[in-house]
């Protein structure tokens, strides 16, 4: 079974709050332990990023839910490719919120010290989900 990563961006519908985002990683959580599907959330009050990573049907499934839940939209794919080895293996579904995004961090991958995805390259989304794994205390 073919490993692959998904990364995608997407827009809050409305603006959530904690408990509908807990909710949120809660259901990733457990639906992805089921499909052995690995990543990463990042969010703030205004945007989603996340990666996703694991057997290619099963990605596929888990995104194509994700698509049509209606607490987000805009959705963009960033990236998808194929992959000799996860980088998310330890989280059902890792979450970083806006409070662990750090100015620095958005300065380094993007050109702007507020977190918009939609103003990053994917391959810099990677590389700021991949700083964030490593430096920051996962929810
Ligand atoms: P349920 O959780 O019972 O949901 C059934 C339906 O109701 C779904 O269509 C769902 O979209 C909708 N729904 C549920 N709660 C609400 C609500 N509060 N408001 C409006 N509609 C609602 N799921 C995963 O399995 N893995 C992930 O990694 C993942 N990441 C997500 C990231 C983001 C940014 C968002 C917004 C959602 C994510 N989800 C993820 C949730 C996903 O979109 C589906 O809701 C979920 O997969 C459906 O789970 P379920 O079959 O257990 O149904």
């Amino acid at each position: 079974m073919y490993l692959v990563r998904l990364i995608y961006c997407s827009a809050v519908t409305h603006e959530l709050n904690m408990q509908e985002v807990e909710q949120i990683i809660s259901t990733a959580k457990e639906n992805n332990g089921k499909v052995e599907v690995t990543g990463l959330l990042c969010f703030n009050r205004k945007y989603f990023l996340q990666c996703l990573e694991g057997a290619r049907t099963n990605v596929n499934k888990v995104y194509h839910n994700i698509l049509n839940d209606p607490r987000h939209h805009q959705v963009v794919l960033l990236e998808y490719d194929e992959i000799s080895r996860r980088e998310f293996s330890d989280w059902a579904m890792g979450c970083v919120p806006e409070s662990d995004l750090t100015k620095p961090l958005c300065i380094k991958y993007s050109g702007n010290s507020e977190f918009n995805p939609y103003e990053m390259r994917g391959e810099s989304c990677l590389g700021m989900m991949l700083e964030l794994r490593n430096s920051v205390a996962l929810i």
